[in-house]
């Protein structure tokens, strides 16, 4: 337990109906009562009490509601109080300075979420998703914070590593006491390992998945100079009003449009601004010099319909990935001859007219839902941090596999297996050092 008082606004330090100020620690309801005349040490815990709010001279500053939640049944794990004032600015400042001239103490960011932690209310992937539920900006993304929140990867990373654990401990009883455990068991113990290898593998390919559930998918429009690429982009982003943000692509040039279609976020980049050329190969080398363009999850490649389609373009439209659909694009001015060798999904549009733009958009969400459905786990990776430590636990469990095929020293394979527990324990938190605590709960904002 941690022993000062914090204290910070929850809410938004703007306009507003309510604001809401929260205070956490031992003295939390010692505090809250030198503002309250007392008030909240006679309430029952975790009820609303009404009074008003004084500053040490006696004047009014707010009336508000206010609960106290005693320890262990609050969201820090400590006593917790918190108040609900009136919106605005000068209100939630004058009420914050009485509670620090009261002895409480600023919070820093992501304290109370940082408290909750370190008092055992929740493991680092359920604080971590504390931040991906406040940022989730689709219902999809915000459905997968809310499982983690509720300890769904908790409960899977806590099983992983005690299954190792128990592993651990057979190779070592059977090294140690070969009479009582009757001796080497290793195929049964590599047979149990090759399952949670199996599970680790699993359930690092569901990262693809949580990082398009959180940031989105990323899409390119390509394709020639002139063949609408600008008015396709002008016309998804009519289509679907859900602009959220423009941010900067990482490549220079590339800028970005984020937009929600049905509950993905696409990240839609329209590549005029690259250097552009009417030599396909030339393109095709501009294509490839683009990191952006060759990471994309989608590329939508434009061609003009009331032009004759040479075979060089052709060519190249067969070997761009998988992941790539055609868009004849002007089908108002000509209905285009498809070759039926391209490979790839097909669409008929008219940027000009909005025609068959909103077809194109329900077909990029059916191939991404398709894309998420072949995530074999149960569980989702949301983050990096999760995704290079399970890489490290999964790496290590193979070296193990390998020392007890070859039937070497139990010792060696008990201390890859001790690794690979302890890189589980650092996405869950019971191995963690205090730096990489000390990150995570930087990326959260003051008062959660
Ligand atoms: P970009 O260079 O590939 O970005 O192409 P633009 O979007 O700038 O379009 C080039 C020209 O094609 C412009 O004059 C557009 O008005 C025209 N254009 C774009 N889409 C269509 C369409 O669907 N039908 C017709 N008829 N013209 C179009």
């Amino acid at each position: 337990m941690l022993y000062d008082t914090i204290a910070a606004p929850a809410t938004k330090n703007i306009q507003s109906a309510v604001s809401v100020i929260r205070l956490s620690g031992e003295q939390a309801v010692a505090i809250g009562d030198a503002l309250l005349g007392g008030k909240l040490s006679k309430a029952a815990d975790r009820s609303l009490v009404y009074g008003k709010i004084r500053d040490k001279d006696g004047n009014i500053l707010d009336d508000c509601l206010a609960v106290k939640m005693i320890s262990p049944k609050s969201y820090t794990g400590e006593d917790t109080v918190e108040f609900y004032c009136h919106g605005g600015k000068t209100v939630t400042e004058c009420v914050m300075r009485e509670l620090l001239k009261n002895g409480a103490r600023l919070a820093e960011k992501g304290e109370f979420t940082k408290r909750a932690f370190l008092n055992g209310k929740m493991d680092l992937t359920q604080a971590e998703a504390v931040i991906d539920a406040i940022g989730a900006e689709t219902k999809s993304a915000l459905l997968m914070a809310q499982e983690n929140l509720d300890g769904k990867l908790r409960h899977k990373i806590d099983g992983l590593r005690s299954r190792i654990m128990t592993e651990i401990m057979h190779i070592l009883a059977g090294n140690d006491f070969p009479d009582e455990t009757g001796g080497n068991h290793n195929d049964v113990i590599l047979s149990r390992l090759k399952v949670i290898l199996n599970d680790i593998s699993s359930l690092l390919t569901s990262y693809d998945k949580g990082k398009i559930l959180k940031d989105g998918f990323t899409a390119a429009i390509c394709g020639k100079p002139n063949v609408g690429k600008s008015s396709l982009l002008n016309a998804i982003l009519e289509e679907d009003r859900a602009i959220v943000t423009d941010i900067e692509g990482t490549t220079r040039d590339v800028i970005t449009e984020r937009i929600d279609i049905g509950g993905y976020m696409m990240n839609i980049a329209d590549t005029a601004g690259l250097r552009e050329s009417s030599d396909i190969v030339e393109q095709a080398g501009i294509l490839k010099s683009y990191q952006y363009i060759e990471q994309v999850d989608y590329i939508l490649y434009l061609l003009d319909a009331s032009k004759e389609l040479d075979a060089e373009e052709t060519e190249y439209i067969k070997k761009l990935p998988a992941h790539t659909v055609v868009i004849y694009n002007k089908t108002d001015l000509n209905t285009p001859k498809i070759p039926d060798d391209f490979g790839k999904k097909v669409y008929c549009i008219s940027a000009k007219n909005n025609e068959g733009v909103s077809e194109l958009l329900d077909g990029i969400r059916e191939d991404i839902e398709a894309r998420l459905e072949q995530s074999e786990s149960e569980e989702t990776l949301f983050s990096e941090r999760h995704y290079q430590a399970l890489l490290m636990a999964e790496e290590s469990l193979q070296r193990a596999i390998s020392t007890l095929r070859m039937n070497l020293e139990a010792d060696i394979c008990s201390i890859d297996l001790e690794d690979a527990a302890s890189y589980l324990g650092e996405i869950t938190g019971t191995t963690v050092n205090d730096e990489v605590i000390d990150n995570i709960f930087k990326n959260f904002c003051i008062g959660k």
